[in-house]
C-alpha cells in the first residue's frame, strides 16, 4: 500500500492518504509529549510498540463486535485505517482516581471509584483540551445526542473488555482516553472508535507493585519508558517482529526539552 500525501500530523502520529477511497495510513512516531506540548522528547522504539499494542487491542475489540477504524497493521510503524471524521472530543474513562482528576477535585490519588467515571474534554491544543460537560458538546454541536449515547455505551463496553484483558495479565486499567469518528458509507453514518489505545493513552499499573507501565513514566521522569511499554506488550503476548528488533533499541529518551510558558 503506497502512502499518498500527508493529511494530518499530530503529536504522536501522522495520517497519510492512500489511493483507496476511504482508507488512510496511520504512522506511529517516537515523539512523546506531555503537559500540553510543554515537555517533549524522542523515545526511540515507542512508535513501534504503540503500533503493535494498539493493533492488538483494536483487533480484539473488532472481534468482540466493537467497531473500530483499524483495518490491518501494515508494518512496524504503520496501520491501514478507515478514514473517519474525528469528533472533536476526548472521552476519558476512569476506574481509579489519579492525574488531573485528583488535582482538580482534591480526591486522594489511588481512590478506587465505585463505578467507572466518564469525562469529556474538548480537543483543542490552543485551549489545552479543556474539560467540558455534555451540555457544551450539544450546545456547540460537536456531537449529537445520539452520537453521545453511542459513544458512552461503547466506552463502557470498551472499559469492561479492556479491564478484563489487562487484569488477566496482572495489570490494573486505571484510566484511558478514547477518540471516536464518523464513518460515512453510502449516506449512512456510523460512529466508530478511532485513533489509538496504547500506554500513551492509558494508565496501566502492575497489580502487585503498582509500578506504572505507561506514559506517566515520561510525564513524571520515572525513566525506563520503553521497558515499561515493552513489558505491556510482553504480557499481552505480543512483541515487535524480531527481524527488526534493533529498531526498538531500548535506549533512554534523547533530546528531552522542557519549554517554559
Ligand atoms: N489522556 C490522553 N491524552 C490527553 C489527555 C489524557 O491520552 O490529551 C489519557 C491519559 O494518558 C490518562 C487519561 O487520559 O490515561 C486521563 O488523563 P488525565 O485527565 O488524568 O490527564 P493528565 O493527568 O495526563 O493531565
Amino acid at each position: 500500500m503506497n502512502k499518498g500525501k500527508k493529511l494530518y500530523e499530530g503529536k504522536a502520529k501522522i495520517l497519510y492518504e492512500t489511493k483507496e477511497k476511504g482508507l488512510a495510513i496511520q504512522h506511529f512516531k517516537d515523539d512523546a509529549t506531555a503537559f500540553n506540548n510543554q515537555k517533549k522528547a524522542n523515545v526511540e522504539g515507542k512508535g513501534v510498540l504503540n503500533n503493535r499494542i494498539s493493533e492488538h487491542i483494536l483487533q480484539n475489540l473488532n472481534q468482540a463486535g466493537i467497531k473500530t477504524h483499524l483495518v490491518k497493521r501494515l508494518n512496524m510503524r504503520e496501520q491501514l485505517v478507515k478514514l473517519v471524521e474525528i469528533i472533536p472530543i476526548e472521552v476519558i474513562i476512569r476506574n481509579i482516581a489519579t492525574g488531573s482528576l485528583t488535582k482538580r477535585l482534591g480526591i486522594a490519588d489511588g481512590t478506587i471509584l465505585d463505578k467507572p467515571l466518564l469525562e469529556y474534554s474538548y480537543k483543542n491544543d490552543e485551549l489545552g483540551d479543556p474539560l467540558v460537560a455534555k451540555e457544551h458538546i450539544l450546545a456547540f454541536n460537536w456531537a449529537t445526542i445520539d452520537e453521545l449515547s453511542k459513544i458512552e455505551e461503547t466506552t463502557f463496553r470498551i472499559n469492561d473488555f479492556m479491564s478484563g484483558m489487562f487484569r488477566g495479565v496482572g495489570i490494573k486499567l486505571v484510566d484511558f482516553k478514547l477518540e471516536f469518528g464518523r464513518l460515512w458509507e453510502n449516506d449512512k453514518k456510523e460512529v466508530i472508535l478511532a485513533d489509538e489505545i496504547s500506554p500513551d493513552t492509558c494508565r496501566l499499573w502492575d497489580v502487585k507493585s503498582e509500578r506504572k507501565l505507561d506514559k506517566d513514566r515520561f510525564r513524571k521522569d520515572l525513566g525506563n519508558i520503553i521497558q515499561a511499554y515493552q513489558e505491556v506488550a510482553r504480557r499481552l503476548g505480543i512483541m515487535p517482529e524480531t527481524t527488526n528488533i534493533s529498531e526498538v533499541n531500548f535506549k533512554k529518551p534523547t533530546s528531552i526539552s522542557i519549554k517554559k510558558k
